[in-house]
């Protein structure tokens, strides 16, 4: 069915919290319930939580908010449910009631609403952020111990940044050939995370689809995607991102539209959530991964890798778009790989956009508890294809004393297609 009968139905029927018939099933494939394993901090609690409050029985306390915002919206309890609770949405409309009465803090309000809707200005905040490091403020400021005195939450949130990549990604308003015989057109949406402060990944992106035989063109008009905006209940701001987006895309003439960062391939896909005719546009959306495994990708992989590597699921692959075999396909193909699967490879990282920073004993804990697992794993490479994530396993691999390359799927892929003059 078509995204927006989808809508249309959803509006005319009961409430989605009715959908949940308290089973438990979800419990223990929550992150949070693990960790504190109590009630109102589950899938469970949290919809009973939301159903009082439309039948109003509860109100928009500080306990209520507590309760909302420490949810990861990781999405795992949806694909543990049995009765298709949508959990991600009823989360999100939530978090939007919730900030109607009570703003977002004015630091998230000024980056979600002013920064990331304009790639410049998202360009030169990561300049800065490089820039900060380069110049050796960041070792002083680290050393001298003064922030964590000062403002130890600060310091916290200081201590999670990551390196960034001085390489550029990929140029807008670009159009690269095919190799060989020509598949196809695809449009490449760059993110505004991956094309600033990963550039790599996006140029090995491109450089996998021409290599597939599909010319790839970069509408120069794109934006972020919207989808922290959403997921802190900033919905009116997503929106305008989402109607930026759909017009940025010519959709009719392209056979996909390509997204490599997994958080914003599900926010892509589900812009009909958000707003009326985004349909055509979301149907086209692919996350990269997805995509190359349709293709002949495959025939090309021929440089060797001598690696145990391991594959950890973004849950907003596996939980907000139920990608799970197509990665790990891709990755097996590589000759000379030997495929690590991870324990527990479903299980969220406690990245989740800015929670590790919102949220960051809770978050660290989660990481704690992955990077065990991790570690037992005994590989030389984690992959894993959401920048969120990668820069937290980056932050856990150096926690734990761990030689631990982390990296995106495409950059192996990448590698063994060997040599090209235009991206290595
Ligand atoms: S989205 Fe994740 S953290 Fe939130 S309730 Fe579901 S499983 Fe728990
Ligand atoms: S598994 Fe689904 S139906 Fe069961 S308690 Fe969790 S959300 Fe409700």
């Amino acid at each position: 069915m078509q995204m927006e009968a989808i809508i249309k139905e959803q509006a005319q029927r009961p409430p989605l919290y009715l959908d949940c018939i308290h089973c438990g099933l979800c419990l223990s494939s929550c992150p949070t319930y693990r960790v504190l394993g109590s009630e109102m901090d589950s899938p469970r609690g949290r919809i009973y939580l939301m159903r009082a409050f439309d039948e109003g029985r509860a109100k928009i306390t500080d306990s209520f908010v507590e309760h909302m915002f420490r949810c990861l919206d990781c999405r795992a309890c949806e694909t543990a449910c049995p009765s298709g609770v949508h959990f991600g949405h009823m989360m999100e409309e939530m978090r939007g009631t919730i900030v109607e009465e009570r703003p977002a803090p004015w630091i998230a309000r000024i980056v979600l609403k002013h920064v990331f809707p304009y790639p410049w200005r998202f360009h030169l905040a990561s300049r800065m952020l490089q820039l900060y490091r380069a110049s050796g403020i960041q070792s002083f400021v680290r050393s001298s111990g003064l922030l964590h005195r000062l403002a130890p939450r600060m310091a916290r949130a200081e201590a999670l940044m990551p390196d960034i990549e001085f390489e550029r990604g990929v140029t807008l308003d670009t159009h690269y050939r095919a190799e060989g015989r020509k598949q196809g057109t695809v449009a490449f949406f760059t993110g505004c995370v991956m094309n600033s402060m990963m550039g790599p990944i996006n140029r090995a992106s491109v450089r996998l689809l021409t290599a597939a035989g599909f010319d790839v063109m970069v509408p120069g008009e794109q934006i972020c995607c919207g989808a922290l905006a959403n997921h802190a209940g900033l919905r009116d701001t997503a929106k305008g991102m989402a109607r930026t987006n759909i017009a940025a895309f010519p959709v009719q003439k392209l056979d996909a539209i390509i997204i490599n960062a997994a958080g914003c391939g599900a926010m892509l896909k589900e812009y009909p959530l958000l707003m009326e005719g985004a349909a055509e546009f979301s149907s086209k959306v692919k996350d990269i991964t997805e995509f190359l495994a349709s293709t002949r990708i495959f025939e090309r992989l021929k440089n060797p890798l001598d690696q145990r590597v391991g594959y950890d699921d973004p849950c907003h692959l596996i939980h907000g778009q139920g990608i799970k075999s197509e990665p790990r396909k891709l990755l097996k193909a590589i000759p000379g790989i030997q495929f690590v699967e991870i324990e527990g490879a479903d299980q969220c990282c406690g990245s989740a956009g800015i929670y590790n920073i919102t949220q960051n004993e809770l978050s660290m804990e989660i990481l704690d508890r992955k990077m065990e697992k991790i570690q037992k794993a005994e590989i030389d490479v984690l992959a894993t294809g959401n920048p969120g994530c990668i820069f937290q396993f980056r932050y856990g691999a150096k926690k734990f004393g761990m030689k631990l390359e982390v990296v995106h799927p495409v950059e192996l892929l990448a590698r063994s297609l060997g040599d090209s003059n235009e991206h290595h």
